[in-house]
């Protein structure tokens, strides 16, 4: 169900690399081959045979990461991105894999529109993304989408994301055909008349710079209706972009009663606050749900920690320059996020001892298993899905321009640790910032 361009398998001896993989077990240096796109040994002193040998020294390995929340904006908003543009600035991301949302011009409620989109995927995606389908149709909340024609054309699952699923329902309802169906539901929680016209978390910094708030409770109070639907219907259902406390302990409350629901917390929500705003009315700082209070952070890391927040996603959302360079209260919600999201979590989090490096690595794959999908590990006989990174490179975010084609990246102008070299995703060489070594 995952669709990306056809790719030469690599054939690779990554030497000497500090190889972390929390699941299967390694933390050490080790060599990694890659042979016909596959990790075919795993061990020391491994000759280089007829393969290129990738100079790991002080490097790290990790198993390739996996988004489960990306817009591409395909089809109908490519002046945004587009799937190579997005794809290519996920496996700069040391992305193996991304799940697009399908709040797109059409939306991607029929088989016919996920159909084209797959077959465009299949000639332009880099690395293999998988899609989801909307809840309802044209994202209007009114009319459920077919789901079980929709799963048999490949959809992972089913989301509005954008909006929330504001009847509940139409929510119910959705829930009971995904029993005949299965995929996941991801939602993005949000009580359209608590947020209002909000452009910026209800709290002290809204209330000193006069902006409009969308408060916490817009989020968690849906959260606690969906919870309740789920373990009513015994359905399944994902939060998207968690971002306060309360949000964080109606999640937790719903897993102690067993229901089935996951979430993920995303890089900027687990790095920055909405003081940020005091500093600079910047555009790029906008997003839904928008950056939240200190407490709300830490409440995420918590969430991270304990395990009520399972994964990290990154929401990114390009938007063309010109759309966001206008006064705030006008911009387009959404920051890019995908070449950032590691060495934005790694300097704020894992460099000053907050989150172990292992936990983050495993949080930044834990999407795949949420969507369905296999999860990427560094074994022999499996798929090559790695990333090697170098912790101890720091660069400037947007020095170097970026490989999406938005530039709405709220990090900008950051100076983080944390370089991605190289991706290798589906066994296929999709990312390198490496020279090639004889
Ligand atoms: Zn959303
Ligand atoms: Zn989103």
């Amino acid at each position: 169900m995952l669709d990306q361009r056809p790719t030469p398998p690599a054939d690779l001896l990554i030497r000497g690399a500090h190889v972390l993989d929390p699941r299967a077990g390694l933390d050490e240096r080790l060599d990694v081959r890659v042979r016909g796109g596959e990790i075919a040994e795993i061990g020391r002193d491994l000759e280089a045979a007829e393969a290129e040998v990738v100079d790991g020294e002080g490097r790290h390995l990790f198993p390739g990461f996996v988004d489960p929340h990306v817009h591409l904006r395909v089809p109908g908003q490519e002046h945004k991105e587009d799937l190579e543009s997005g794809t290519r600035s996920a496996a700069a991301g040391g992305y193996v894999a991304v799940v697009a949302m399908p709040n797109t011009a059409p939306t991607v409620d029929s088989a016919p529109v996920l159909g084209s989109l797959r077959e465009a995927a299949r000639r332009e995606a880099r690395i293999p993304v998988g899609f989801l389908a909307s809840v309802t149709r044209g994202l209007a909340g009114e009319a459920l989408t077919e789901m079980a024609e929709l799963r048999e054309a490949g959809a992972l699952g089913f989301t509005d994301d954008g909006k929330p699923v504001h009847r509940a329902g139409i929510l119910r309802k959705a829930l009971q055909y995904q029993k005949l169906c299965g995929g996941v539901i991801a939602l993005h929680e949000e009580d359209p008349t608590l947020s209002g016209k909000g452009v910026m978390h209800e709290g002290e910094v809204s209330a000193r710079l006069g902006l409009a708030g969308i408060p916490s409770i817009s989020e968690s109070t849906l959260i606690a209706r969906d919870a309740s639907l789920a373990g009513y219907e015994d359905g399944r259902i994902h939060i998207q972009h968690l971002s306060a406390r309360e949000s964080v302990e109606a999640v937790a409350a719903a897993k102690a009663r067993g229901v089935r629901i996951s979430c993920e917390a995303s890089p900027h929500h687990l790095t920055l606050t909405d003081e940020a705003l005091l500093e600079t009315l910047d555009t790029r700082l906008k997003m839904n749900p928008p950056l939240r209070s200190e407490d709300d952070r830490q409440a995420l890391i918590d969430g991270l920690r304990s395990g009520v927040v399972d994964c990290i996603a990154t929401d990114h959302a390009p938007h063309a320059r010109e759309e966001k360079e206008v006064p705030f209260e006008e911009a387009p919600m959404g920051t890019t996020g995908s070449e950032t999201a590691f060495a934005a979590v790694y300097t704020d989090l894992v460099a000053p001892g907050v989150l172990p490096l292992a936990l983050v690595v495993a949080k930044l794959n834990a999407g795949a298993a949420l969507m369905g999908l296999p999860t990427p590990e560094i074994r022999v006989g499996r798929p090559a899905d790695l990333v090697l990174v170098d912790l101890a490179a720091e660069w400037e975010v947007g020095e170097a321009g970026y490989e999406s084609r938005a530039e709405n990246c709220c990090f900008a102008g950051r100076r983080l640790s944390g370089r991605v070299l190289m991706t290798v995703a589906a066994g296929g060489v999709a990312h390198r910032k490496l020279p090639v070594a004889a």
